[in-house]
């Protein structure tokens, strides 16, 4: 597609957009240049190609097709087969999983889709053929109540969210710490790194019937192969949520047993993150489950959103290609590059540096929370978010950490000497914040003193490499 395209279209998008509702054009432009002039360092953040993000904007929004490829419970759904079954087939091939399912409508979706695929597959299926039903219309009231109190009673061990696990994980503010029993798994005190020897004993000890691995703040790689290993041991489905990792995986960074998908039972993934695709979620099977996770809609899921699934299709033939490797090769090689840029300048890393795509940094050297170093940053044009480190003296809400990733501004073309000026440049506003107070004078975890000037020369410097490195290079909105 040539600049010329790409600008015409999106200006007469937002131009039709403008006639019915201004504000939202106005935004929307304005969200492209804020984009633009800032330093994205959300690591669960990316930037979608034209391509992918024009396809989201089509009439297929506008179709029923609950079911599956196929096996429809609308009519007129033969483009929309189409697009599942590419998403699909591309899924398939990319990840070489046996089955995939790509309905969901995000990460949260995917996970849901898995632990009722699960539950189906472990607890529903057992029991209707003891009750000598096919499905569950066919149970009495009696022994449907007997079969939702086995849902009820089974375990899931996760990694905690303090240790980088995700809320989805048997977190109880979450639906999947109401479903299940729970228990969760950390990482080592002193290294913060996975302890595989006292998970396996946790796991011995509390048996399980689903162990999750994955993360959004764990800035290491996973042996999938002990995972399954310790799974397998005590009779557990091991479900991988790849969410923040899929684009190194599809990429080819994480092979042999960091590679989930051989391994897990079952993987999800969201497909916006370092995948860079549309926002939405997958779920990767093996043969076993797969008829159970076929059964997303009407499990929990409703009508897919066709127009996001044909987006999915588009960025999965992208991150099919040689130039997508070498992007989740620099996705990598980028972490390591900030994570040297840091540790060059004294600041403390969880784990002390990463192997995949983020890095956790510990602003408590700085003396200040997170939620005071992620105010800050922006200040300073630096788009990061706060988050927790392993026993977190701040909690949740204000925490001792910053989360940054590398696949955004990788999209932008920064390479190791950017992301080494960019540690350089978070030192420089980090050095210079100091906490505030609170209205009745006490100390605050919240509020915050950034020194004068330096806001502006940080953003004079970024400027610089966010003009070599432009966002949708040639898009001009008239
Ligand atoms: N799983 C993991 C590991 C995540 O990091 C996230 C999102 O941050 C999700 C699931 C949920 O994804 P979504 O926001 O698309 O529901």
């Amino acid at each position: 597609m040539s600049d010329a395209t790409i600008s015409s279209a999106y200006s007469q998008i937002l131009e039709v957009i403008g006639s019915v509702e201004p504000r939202i054009a106005d935004a929307t432009r304005q969200e492209l240049a804020d984009q633009r002039s800032s330093l994205k360092l959300i690591a669960s953040e990316n930037y979608a190609s034209p391509a992918v993000l024009l396809t989201m904007g089509s009439w297929f929004s506008d179709k029923y097709a609950e079911g599956t490829v196929g096996h429809r419970f609308y009519a007129g759904c033969q483009n929309v087969d189409t697009v599942e079954a590419v998403a699909a087939e591309h899924a398939r091939e990319l990840f070489g999983a046996p089955y995939a399912y790509v309905q969901p409508h995000s990460g949260i979706d995917a996970n849901l889709v898995a632990y009722w695929s699960i539950l189906a597959h472990k607890v529903e299926g057992p029991w209707l053929q003891k009750f000598g039903a096919k499905n569950v219309n066919e149970l009495s009231e009696q022994e449907w109540e007997t079969l939702r109190a086995e849902f009820g009673h089974q375990r899931l061990l996760g990694m905690s969210l303090d240790a980088g696990g995700h809320l989805t994980h048997g977190f109880r503010p979450n639906i999947s710490g109401k479903m299940f029993h729970q228990q969760q798994y950390g990482t080592d005190p002193e290294t913060g790194l996975l302890d595989y020897d006292a998970l396996r004993d946790k796991a011995r000890e509390f048996q399980p019937l689903v162990l999750v691995a994955g993360y959004s703040a764990y800035p290491r790689r996973i042996d999938f192969a002990k995972m399954r290993e310790i799974a397998d041991e005590v009779g557990a489905v091991l479900m991988v949520d790849m969410a923040h990792f899929a684009g190194l995986v599809a990429g080819k960074v994480f092979t042999g047993d960091e590679d989930p998908v051989p391994h897990a039972h079952i993987t999800t993934t969201t497909t916006h993150k370092s995948l860079r695709g549309p926002r939405g979620g997958m779920v990767l099977a093996q043969e076993e489950f797969a008829g159970d996770v076929d059964r997303g809609c009407p499990m929990v899921l409703g009508g897919p959103l066709s127009h996001m699934m044909a987006a999915k299709a588009v960025a999965l033939a992208e991150a099919r290609t040689d130039a997508f490797r070498t992007y989740a090769q620099s996705v990598a090689d980028n972490a390591k590059s900030l994570a040297e840029g840091f540790l060059s300048r004294g600041a403390t890393l969880v784990t002390g540096g990463t192997d995949n795509h983020l890095v956790l940094l510990d602003v408590t050297s700085f003396g200040i929370t997170g939620r005071q170093a992620e105010s800050a940053l922006l200040d300073a044009g630096i788009v990061t978010n706060r988050n927790s480190v392993p026993a977190d003296p701040n909690g949740a809400w204000y925490t001792s950490g910053v989360r940054l990733g590398t696949p955004a501004l990788t999209t932008r073309g920064f390479g190791h000497d950017e992301f080494d000026r960019v540690a350089e440049l978070i030192v420089d506003v980090l050095q210079n914040t100091a906490p505030g107070t609170t209205k009745a004078g006490g100390p605050s975890k919240a509020s915050y003193t950034l020194e004068d000037g330096v806001a502006d020369r940080v953003k004079d410097a970024s400027a610089d490499m966010l003009e070599r490195h432009p966002l949708y290079p040639g898009l001009d909105l008239a």
